[in-house]
């Protein structure tokens, strides 16, 4: 169970991801890649295109009026018969479940999925507090048996096999566990079974709240979540507060784009609709309903014009199966309850850049993010302002990098605007790497500019391109030409002003 972090080392992660783990992650993807293109074609691009749109107008709208939505849902779930709680941080809102854990004696909670928990490390809070807490969601459950977060927002246990979560289930469970999905279903489902029907608290996020109604909407594909917050006589949803939607017809905008760009479905096999606790004692469903919302850093995100869309996510994943870093090094390198793309922004905001600093720079910058992204966050261009944030500082932040780096930044811009000092640069550097240079590599560089090459060898400067490209055009030969005149001239110049001098002081 992982606590909240405290700095992420990026590149060391990198380090210890197990060398299957990219085979197993792209072998996921891109299952999931080529079933929402199935259904994105259903559709039509043109109406797929104006779906998008539609929803980035609808989560930007929201966002510059979530004051107002905010009071609009806190309204409507008291009239529900809800309790609201805000929570300014993850201490704070682990600290909310806590009490009311403990007034009403509970001894275990189940939980359906939700990131926000694992955003405040609600799990291990709880049982350093004596709670057993169960995952519910098969993937969650699995990954609470490793030991590990998740490493994929919508499917956390993406990278293990059903072998290696066969040998988990016989060794935790105690039982003899083949390598069959249908089967490790069954185990699966058998022992949690116990679990719904003991628990005295469900816990549950959400992916939306409707703020017209008071209304959680959670999307589930395994009916574990409709479990959770009916049957324990308590149910907390923690949830952020980026997740208002106005009313359900914009809802139903969303509920089009999350499951076709999550999982390719048209819709997930459940979508539960709670507006608070049950209202008579013949009715199902929980004693009471309590909602968390939870800031977390999320309104200082608002008050940055180029990072806000971040809060437009409604955390589909899609922008995980198309990124090539994520696909090459899994979730657990990113070292939060986000990874991919959307981690790489949102993580490196809610924690600040000087615990997630590595992370705006753990991407190529291809932009297949933003082009699959069914809200239409421009991720690319707010990777590059955390970048700057990081290495310069802004309003928000101060800068993290070391005086080095950024010398060293700094050095390399001025040389790629002045093309005489690039040129002389790269003359010297080809000198300078001769005692770390080994076949056309260099595999070992001395700090502090040896953290390229503690993930990879760095290729040696070789060939000079404007020495080939001199030697080949007739441009290139009559710049040379004149290189070389300009060169002799000076060389005479110089020669003659020392001449001239050494006269006059003989005079
Ligand atoms: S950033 Fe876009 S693509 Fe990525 S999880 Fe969020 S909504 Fe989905």
């Amino acid at each position: 169970m992982r606590a909240y972090p405290t700095h992420i080392d990026f590149r060391a992660n990198v380090q210890r991801v197990p060398p299957h783990i990219p085979v197993s992650v792209r072998k996921a993807t891109s299952r999931f890649l080529g079933t929402r293109q199935a259904v994105v074609n259903v559709l039509g691009d043109e109406q797929w295109q104006r779906l998008r749109q539609a929803a980035h107008e609808l989560r930007l709208h929201t966002l510059q009026h979530l004051d107002s939505y905010l009071v609009q849902l806190e309204q409507q779930v008291t009239a529900a018969g809800g309790v609201m709680h805000w929570a300014r941080d993850a201490a704070e809102a682990r600290q909310i479940v806590l009490e009311l854990a403990r007034a009403r004696g509970v001894h275990r909670a189940v939980k359906v999925k939700s990131m926000a928990t694992e955003e405040i490390g609600l799990n291990h809070a709880l049982q350093e507090n004596g709670i057993e807490v169960w995952e519910t969601d098969l993937g969650e459950f699995i990954i609470q048996l490793a030991g590990v977060g998740p490493s994929h927002i919508i499917v956390p246990a993406v990278h293990l096999t059903k072998e290696e979560i066969a040998e988990l289930f016989t060794q935790k469970l105690g039982v003899n566990a083949p390598a069959d999905p249908l089967k490790l279903c069954a185990i699966a489902r058998t022992h949690l079974r116990q679990a719904f029907l003991s628990a005295d608290m469900g816990i549950s996020g959400a992916n939306f709240l409707v703020a017209e109604s008071g209304t959680l909407v959670i999307v589930t594909n395994e009916g574990n979540g409709r479990m959770c917050t009916t049957l324990p006589p308590l149910h907390v949803a923690v949830v952020g507060i980026d997740k208002v939607v106005p009313d359900f017809e914009s809802l139903s905008i969303l509920l089009k784009l999350l499951p076709r760009s999550a999982t390719g479905q048209k819709m997930s096999a459940y979508t539960s609709f709670i507006t608070g606790p049950r209202r008579t004692a013949q009715e199902g469903g929980p004693q009471e309903f309590h909602l968390i919302l939870l800031d977390n850093g999320r309104t200082r995100i608002l008050q940055d014009a180029h990072t806000r869309k971040t809060l437009l996510c409604i955390r589909c994943g899609v922008c995980l199966n198309v990124c090539p870093v994520y696909n090459h090094v899994g979730g657990h390198a990113y070292g939060f309850a986000y990874s991919g793309p959307i981690g790489a922004i949102l993580s490196t905001q809610l924690l600040g850049v000087r615990t997630a600093a590595d992370l705006p720079f753990a991407s190529s910058l291809c932009g297949a993010c933003a082009e699959y992204c069914p809200v239409k966050i421009p991720i690319p261009e707010i990777l590059l302002h955390l970048r700057h944030r990081a290495l310069e500082g802004d309003r928000i932040e101060n800068a993290v990098m070391s005086p080095a780096i950024r010398a060293g930044v700094q050095a390399g811009t001025l040389a790629f605007r002045l093309p005489w000092l690039y040129e002389w640069g790269t003359q010297i550097l080809r000198y300078l790497q001769t005692p770390f240079r080994r076949d056309g590599w260099l595999p070992h560089l001395p700090p502090p500019i040896n953290r390229w090459t503690m993930v990879r060898p760095l290729p040696a400067f070789g060939a000079d391109f404007r020495a080939w490209f001199r030697e080949r055009t007739p441009q290139g030969r009559a710049r040379e030409q004149r290189r070389r005149a300009n060169i002799i001239l000076g060389v005479l110049g110089a020669v003659s002003i020392i001449a001239l001098a050494l006269l006059r002081r003989k005079k």
